[in-house]
């Protein structure tokens, strides 16, 4: 009998990647490979590389978690996933992280931008918008896990630091600043007057690469000197940071252990994010036929390029393991110890209690005793435990704190070429409108940013004269 090339994995909803509109999918496994297969009756076929570890592909299911919902919904569940956001009533899990932003400039012109920002595009939020936004984020979450101040680039906002008081005041864990650190380099007072926001507050710096043509093809100049001075300003007041890295396939994915063996060595850093470029907004020197870069692929360069970390060390995230891969190390007396080996990902879920758990494992109680220190109690290292699958631990340990941890998270933000409906539901990372609603970052960036909406419109259109 004739066999097909590949083996049929899976099905799910997509979407095309010309016209956006919804259509059915199949995920399967060929040469190694996981591909997506779709059809578009107006654009036809595409085969889309979604992971290069079949294994990895598989071992996702066994991280997921019950839901998290927000306090409310926002929106109701109408035209069909993607075209309700929301949040609308059907989306899989609460903001983890919610992006604030409070302008659409920013001192760069990037060529890869998905926010489409500049000097000149759009405007300022005002204060009182910005405020609005903040008390729909608290409503929505009562308090706010991470709330990320961006932009375009928010440090150019003319009111920074009303704003940045204003959003202190509120009931958030944890603030971040997304900057390129541009006025973190050149204004030494600036950074003081950011570091009295510590503690719960951290700079989320673009951190790209070390080689000036990468920037240039990423951010349209080389900004390794701003870099380097920005991470020394932060270094001197240790200003908790996570270095941002834009990554991309061919440009800087050969980077990705140099980056990380630098950032080990930084008194402020306490992690890197490794962030695919989505294709959205401005992509300019990306071709999607050869520049995607899988989360799978970026697991494995990391694996390849450190020897810090081994496969154990770098896990999905519970509350959204599609999109998220995260490893946690202990920095101690300028060692690192990899921790995330220490989970046991058969004894990870206890659905009735909705929780995670490991509490049958004596031999893993024993080992986090012995890395947290002695004299910890064991109730202790379970907590702390349960704090590391969550988005932003916080470890408490005797004479351990947060400078102590090293994060590596690996970000897959969707766009509309690996586009999976089962998976955006659980999208964590929001950000919020100003008209109220809480969207997805991937489908923002599709269908609800700026005159986006105008040919969504049609889409939610079509979708409701489809017969019921
Ligand atoms: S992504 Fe979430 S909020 Fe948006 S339509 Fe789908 S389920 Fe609703």
């Amino acid at each position: 009998m004739p066999v097909r090339p590949y083996t049929y994995y899976d099905f799910t909803l997509s979407i095309c990647s010309t016209c956006l509109r919804r259509v059915d999918a199949k995920i399967v496994f060929e040469n190694g490979n996981v591909y997506m297969h779709k059809n578009c009756r107006e654009h036809g076929f595409e085969k889309v590389l979604i992971a290069t570890d079949i294994a990895y592909y598989k071992k996702i299911r066994n991280y997921n978690k019950p839901s998290e919902t927000p306090l409310h919904f926002n929106t109701k569940t109408h035209y069909g996933c993607p075209y309700d956001c929301g949040l609308c009533t059907d989306h899989e899990q609460h903001s983890c992280l919610t992006v604030i932003e409070i302008t659409d400039r920013c001192n760069l012109q990037c060529p890869t931008c998905y926010a489409m920002s500049s000097p000149h595009y759009g405007r300022h939020r005002t204060i009182e918008e910005v405020e609005k936004m903040l008390d729909i984020i608290v409503a929505n979450e009562g308090t706010p896990d991470v709330v990320q101040i961006s932009g375009g680039e928010p440090t150019v906002h003319p009111d920074f630091f009303a704003i940045m008081d204003i959003a202190k005041q509120k009931p958030i864990k944890h603030l971040m600043l997304n900057t390129n650190g541009i006025r973190i380099a050149k204004d030494f007072e600036f950074a003081k007057q950011l570091a009295t926001y510590a503690p719960d507050f951290e700079i989320y710096l673009q951190f790209d690469s070390f080689k000036s043509s990468a920037l240039e093809q990423l951010r349209g100049k080389d900004l390794t000197e701003v870099r380097m001075k920005a991470l020394e300003n932060l270094n001197a007041l240790n200003l908790s940071t996570t270095l941002v890295v834009t990554l991309q396939q061919g440009v800087n994915d050969d980077e990705i252990g140099k980056i990380i063996n630098f950032a080990l060595q930084q008194k402020c850093v306490r992690g890197v994010t490794f962030q695919p470029t989505q294709v959205a907004g401005r992509t300019q020197n990306f071709n999607p036929a050869t520049d995607r870069i899988t989360l799978t692929d970026v697991r494995q360069k990391i694996l390849d390029q450190t020897t810090v970390f081994k496969p154990n060390d770098l896990i999905p995230v519970p509350c959204n393991p599609d999109a998220l891969v995260m490893g946690y190390a202990l920095k101690l007396a300028g060692q690192t110890f990899p921790l995330t080996r220490y989970i046991d990902p058969a004894q990870l879920l206890d659905n009735s209690r909705n929780t995670i758990i490991y509490e049958q494992d004596d031999a893993l109680k024993e080992k986090m005793i012995d890395i947290f220190s002695t004299g910890i109690s064991v109730d202790r290292v379970e907590e702390n435990m349960k704090q590391l699958l969550c988005c932003l631990p916080q470890i408490e340990a005797p004479g351990l704190g947060y400078d102590n941890l090293f994060r590596i998270i690996i970000m897959r933000f969707i766009d509309a070429y690996d586009f999976d409906v089962r998976a955006i539901k659980k999208s964590c990372v929001h950000i919020v409108h100003k008209d109220g609603r809480i969207i997805p970052f991937e489908t923002m960036n599709l269908f609800y940013r700026d005159d986006k909406e105008t040919y969504l419109k049609t889409l939610q259109q079509e979708r409701a004269a489809l017969p019921v």
